[in-house]
């Protein structure tokens, strides 16, 4: 069949037209988008950041109803039963199954030497796979799908990657799981959060979720620090009231019990500098976790004697496991109520708009921009 979509013909040239879905196999899932949203690294392929194999229809967060189902087809990845109509999030990640990574490290799918993620890839790859900028996808059967619960805004199916980015970073943090001897994350201890964009933002639910005493949330955007607060931080800091580096640094240190810093510090603004700062301000024995620099973004001076002289536990976070959309899609849920994660939603578009949506991402006016291929 052919569906209307939106490609991607190389860096920065967006057209619409018809691209052909394949035709399902017995284990395979149609999904009717609904939205797909618009992540930083979409802005940087569309800035030329990435070399890709072009023309590639973007978009790996994306929710939408189930068209049809193969054969074989009965239950989503968790094991809940699934027929059409049923509203799905849909793991954008697949690992190749086959390479030392996925024998031997299979709880890390993103170490695979030959993953697939769904808008990334040429549109005419043999496997079909192709972003939620469209309004089919074909799930194939090496994908990973969940039925969201009921009663939950099929929207909000959108957030379950980025939040599965989020928790995970977050989650990072809890090792090695001695809470009670102060190591690794536990309940009542501090957090500070460098970035409200929205892996900041969400990651401050995650905490908040997870038993945080203390959300220390810093950014330099008021409005976003406003919402931040909305999102579960306890404290924010604006960092342009500061003097300079170690101005904040001992700002964010006051905030915190002792004044010695945060239990953990999650870097989600992307920024170099913030690693360095991150370091200073986590507690001595405590935790950073590096999940904002998912794309290159420069570099910085980093001093290794202050790792050492901190016995700091460092850890990267890149994507998740697929189990992980079950904590995202769980905390969504249990949280939905209180938590405004719709007006994540500030910029909704259809295909036409497309190029708005990417510039308000671009520029921070948007948090989460989105793509609606049947209309907003
Ligand atoms: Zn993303
Ligand atoms: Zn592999």
């Amino acid at each position: 069949m052919q569906s209307n979509a939106l490609v991607m013909e190389e860096s920065g040239s967006l057209t619409q037209r018809d691209i052909a879905v394949p035709e399902l196999g017995p284990r395979d899932v149609l999904v009717e988008v609904e939205l797909s949203g618009i992540c930083g690294s979409d802005v940087h392929m569309n800035d030329g950041g990435m070399d890709l194999d072009f023309p590639v229809v973007p978009g790996h967060e994306f929710s939408g109803f189930i068209a049809d189902v193969g054969t074989e087809i009965e239950t989503d990845s968790k094991g809940d039963p699934v027929e059409v109509g049923d509203p799905i999030t849909v793991v954008p990640g697949v690992v190749c199954g086959d390479c030392w990574y996925c024998n031997n490290v299979p709880t890390r799918p993103t170490t695979c030497e030959d993953r697939d993620v769904y808008g990334f890839l040429n549109v005419d790859y043999g496997q079909g796979i192709h972003g939620g900028f469209s309004e089919y996808v074909l799930v194939d059967e090496r994908t990973s799908f969940y039925r969201l619960p009921d009663g939950m805004d099929v929207e909000l199916g959108a957030l379950a990657e980025p939040l599965s980015v989020a928790t995970r970073a977050f989650e990072r943090g809890f090792r090695p799981g001695i809470p009670d001897a102060r190591e690794g994350f536990g309940i009542g201890k501090s957090v500070a959060i460098q970035g409200a964009g929205p892996i900041g933002l969400l990651a401050a639910s995650a905490a908040t979720a997870g038993g945080a005493g203390q959300v220390i949330i810093v950014d330099a955007i008021d409005d976003r620090l406003g919402l931040a607060e909305r999102f579960g931080a306890t404290d924010t800091v604006n960092f342009t009231d500061y003097e300079d580096e170690d101005d904040l640094i001992e700002g964010v240190k006051s905030l915190t019990s002792g004044h010695v810093g945060p239990d953990l510090v999650i870097e989600a603004a992307g920024v170099p500098d913030a690693v360095t700062q991150g370091i200073e301000m986590a507690r001595d024995g405590g935790t950073l976790v590096e999940v904002g620099h998912y794309a290159y973004n420069g570099e910085t001076d980093l001093n290794p004697t202050r790792l050492v002289q901190k016995d700091l536990d460092v850890f990267g976070s890149l994507a998740y496991p697929p189990i992980q959309f079950e904590t995202a899609i769980s905390l969504l849920d249990q949280l939905g109520g209180e938590v405004p994660f719709t007006e994540l939603f500030n910029c909704k578009t259809d295909f036409a708009d497309a190029e708005t949506a990417y510039e308000k991402q671009a520029n921070g006016e948007a948090y989460r921009a989105t793509i609606h291929p049947g209309g907003v």
